[in-house]
């Protein structure tokens, strides 16, 4: 068992005008004091002399804006590329998901979707921190009779804790995801400017949680073939939409407070994904926002990893059956628990 770390929360106190906002800097100076005997029986402050001399200049200049903390993130943002693989970023290209990864914390070769690398079953995944004999999605279809993902998913827990929380997908499958009472805002939209123009007014209107689904990669990936050109051109066109959205999150004055965690369902090869090369589980892992870290990680991540790590930084409390864990590492943290191997029997 391990204990569930602080959650952090709030708002910072604001601070006053003229505060510093760093502390001098210590290592480029030397100091010697000279304090005068203690000898005297005056009354007055003693005396002390204090020379301090730099030895070198400082390695760093202050900045004036703070180095953003994690406990300023006030949204979080989940986007999710269907099928899309860590090498078509790139090969695409895809600038906007490179500015992120670039900017934040990015896996490209460790991360992994579930053993059934489906779009449905990973979705529910991604969102749910559970594997898949836990949230039950084991299909593939939209299968209304079957209800919606069981367990406690990250957009239960938002919408319960007062958050306005949004869904886009390009697939109405995925209405399974969550149940309608917890999205505040569901919508399908087919085809990157449906997209587009379901998620701007969105952001215009603020929220707490939004995911946001791709469908176009999968879809041509099918058609055409996993890295073909029309492949990447349609996760150009997503790219592009992504971009969009990051400016609108800027108009609006959001962005500096958004965690943005961008990640995929499943890759792919030829014209499916059905399990049987590492092209079809490997998957990108993004975290971008206040408090996150500039790395590379190249230890075991998992898809259920995205819903912890959202809940962990929007605050909201961490399920014990989920097999998903937060990548505290993103925010500089000690990764207190990791994965050993796969987490799900199925
Ligand atoms: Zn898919």
């Amino acid at each position: 068992m391990w204990s569930l770390p602080n959650i952090w929360g709030g708002s910072l106190a604001p601070v006053p005008a003229g505060t510093p906002i760093l502390p001098p800097v210590q290592a480029a100076i030397t100091e010697t004091l000279t304090e005068a005997p203690a000898t005297s029986t005056s009354t007055s402050a003693p005396t002390a002399t204090v020379t301090r001399t730099p030895t070198s200049k400082p390695t760093f200049a202050p900045t004036l804006t703070p180095t953003p903390s994690k406990a300023d993130i006030k949204r979080v943002l989940i986007v999710s590329f269907d099928g899309l693989r860590p090498d078509a970023i790139e090969a695409a290209p895809m600038p906007n998901v490179t500015e992120l990864a670039n900017g934040g914390t990015y896996s490209y070769t460790s991360a992994t979707t579930i053993d059934y690398p489906a779009t449905s079953p990973s979705h529910a995944s991604m969102l749910s921190g559970l594997c898949m004999e836990d949230h039950g999605v084991i299909y593939n279809k939209y299968f209304m009779y079957m209800g919606y993902s069981k367990g406690v998913d990250v957009f239960d827990l938002a919408h319960e804790a007062g958050m306005r929380t949004v869904m886009i997908v390009s697939k109405d499958k995925l209405r399974q995801l969550a149940e309608p009472e917890t999205t505040d805002v569901f919508e399908v939209a087919y085809g990157e400017p449906a997209i587009e123009r379901a998620v701007l007014p969105q952001i215009e209107e603020g929220f707490g949680l939004m995911f946001v689904h791709f469908a176009g990669g999968d879809n041509r990936g099918h058609k055409y073939g996993w890295m073909s050109g029309e492949y990447l051109k349609v996760l150009r066109e997503g790219d592009a939409v992504l971009g969009k959205m990051i400016q609108a999150l800027k108009d609006n004055g959001l962005y500096e407070t958004t965690l943005i965690i961008v990640n995929a369902d499943h890759g792919g090869h030829d014209k499916n994904h059905i399990g049987t090369l590492i092209e079809d589980f490997r998957i990108p892992w993004i975290a971008h926002g206040p408090g996150v870290v500039q790395q590379e990680l190249t230890r075991l991540i998992f898809i259920m990893d995205t819903a912890a790590t959202a809940a962990y930084a929007l605050g909201l409390p961490l399920q014990e059956d989920w097999a998903g864990i937060p990548v505290y590492e993103a925010f500089g943290e000690p990764q207190i628990k990791v994965h050993e191997g796969y987490p799900c029997k199925t």
